[in-house]
């Protein structure tokens, strides 16, 4: 008998076409489903669940905030719940930093966020255009969309997707050609054909482009060429931030401080739909009520989030997270080491990882075959060469350290029987 999902659910359907699984429960970072099967979940819904499936110091304080009838749905209107967030994001995480910033509600995904940031720094600049990056990814909607790499992704749209002006990222052409300077040069010609943008949009470690971390120097002359051109730095941490890197906030260590940050994906820390930005005070120039949406702050989200950051001052979560991070980079270099030489590069930062085959089909046929050893693992990268590793900040150590077994296996296998020879392999790697 045909599955209801494909008798019914439209065809953009993707991620179960990689995990036919009937998903049914799931905690911490094993996943079950209907037949009680037991999976390892290094994907992470993407990002949106750093701390893990239905973390219980989570769970247990919106179970309480429904029982007593808190407010669910309430627009943006004041409600104890978004109070005491506010001021937990203030005193845990902006102070600390001495980052001062207002907080904007957008809609509840990703890609609003990106359009709020994009529509707020043509607002405070009068310019259309907007700086962006190769390999970069800011979502779906038309605005978001114009600044996003992927052709497949962009091709969507099915209208012209104007008003992104596309520069190489940091390392796009190898170590020996400096982008910034690229970029440097053009902006400074005045007949180059390139205007100074209303901002420069950027990912600090390109998730779906497939693990490419900018380093913190390039970052950081990045934040001085948005200076120079009276650009805004909008930092798109919905993937790469709420801890993924290891830090809060991504750019933490390169030392620069954006004029907009959005964020998203784990910012619930349950898998809740929310999305803020984070604005400079001079920046935040919208009207009351020009950016609007129904469900723009969900109450659910602002109690979830705001038990979130809790973690924040555990130092028993600090440290898992610092040795999960030492673990798997020692695992990546370690396999990479044993691999033929050239067949596959670490990538990443963090616990946002990814190990980019020399030959393209590899990442996706290792991630097929983890799925069989009930791993959940994505791909990404240009052409789906990356195998990308986004397990939870606080997965036990003994569960990533089970899941990376399995998957040198795989890996250690199809490294010396799909891709071939090992000569072919050095020889495209050269
Ligand atoms: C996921 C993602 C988005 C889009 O978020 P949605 O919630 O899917 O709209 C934007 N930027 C980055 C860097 C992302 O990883």
């Amino acid at each position: 008998m045909q599955h209801v999902s494909d008798a019914i659910e439209s065809n953009v359907r993707y991620y179960c076409r990689s995990f036919p699984a009937d998903f049914s429960r799931a905690r911490g970072s094993y996943m079950w489903d209907t037949t009680g099967r037991q999976y390892i979940d290094l994907f992470s819904g993407a990002g949106a669940l750093n701390y893990g499936h239905n973390p219980p110091e989570i769970k247990q304080q919106l179970l309480d905030y429904i029982a007593a009838d808190g407010i669910v749905h309430g627009l943006d209107l004041r409600t104890e719940a978004k109070n005491s967030f506010l001021s937990d994001f203030s005193s845990l995480i902006l102070s600390p930093k001495q980052l001062e910033y207002r907080l904007m509600f957008p809609g509840p995904t990703g890609t609003n966020a990106v359009e709020a940031a994009l529509k707020l720094a043509r607002k405070v600049t009068g310019r259309a255009n907007v700086a962006c990056f190769t390999n970069g990814f800011h979502g779906m909607s038309l605005g978001a969309l114009a600044t996003t790499g992927s052709r497949r992704k962009r091709r969507g749209a099915g209208a012209p997707l104007s008003l992104g002006d596309r520069y190489p990222y940091d390392n796009y052409f190898g170590a020996t050609i400096d982008t910034i300077d690229l970029i440097s040069t053009l902006l400074r010609d005045p007949s180059s054909g390139f205007d100074p943008p209303a901002a420069f949009l950027v990912e600090t470690v390109q998730g779906e482009g497939g693990a490419i971390a900018a380093s913190f120097e390039w970052l950081k002359q990045l934040a001085g060429l948005a200076t120079e051109h009276g650009s805004l730095l909008i930092v798109d941490d919905i993937q790469a931030g709420c801890g993924r890197t290891g830090h809060f906030l991504s750019f933490e260590p390169a030392g620069i401080y954006p004029d907009v940050v959005c964020l998203s994906k784990s910012i619930s820390g349950f898998g809740l739909p929310m999305s803020l930005l984070l604005i400079k005070p001079r920046h935040d120039v919208f009207d009351p009520g020009e950016h609007n949406g129904t469900f723009r702050g969900h109450n659910l989200a602002f109690v979830a989030g705001r038990a979130a950051l809790a973690y924040w001052r555990d130092p028993g979560f600090l440290r898992a997270l610092d040795q999960n991070i030492a673990l798997l980079d020692e695992w990546l270099s370690a396999l990479v080491e044993r691999l033929p030489r050239g067949a596959a590069e670490v990538r990443g930062r963090g616990l946002l990882r990814g190990l980019a085959f020399a030959d393209d089909r590899l990442a996706t046929i290792v991630a097929r075959k983890a799925f069989q050893r009930d791993i959940i693992i994505e791909v990404s990268g240009s052409r789906d060469d990356v195998l990308k590793f986004l397990p939870a900040l606080n997965i036990p150590s003994a569960t990533l350290i089970e899941a990376l077994g399995r998957l040198e296996e795989i890996i250690e296998l199809e490294c010396l029987t799909t891709a071939g020879d090992v000569e072919t392999l050095q020889r495209r790697a050269s």
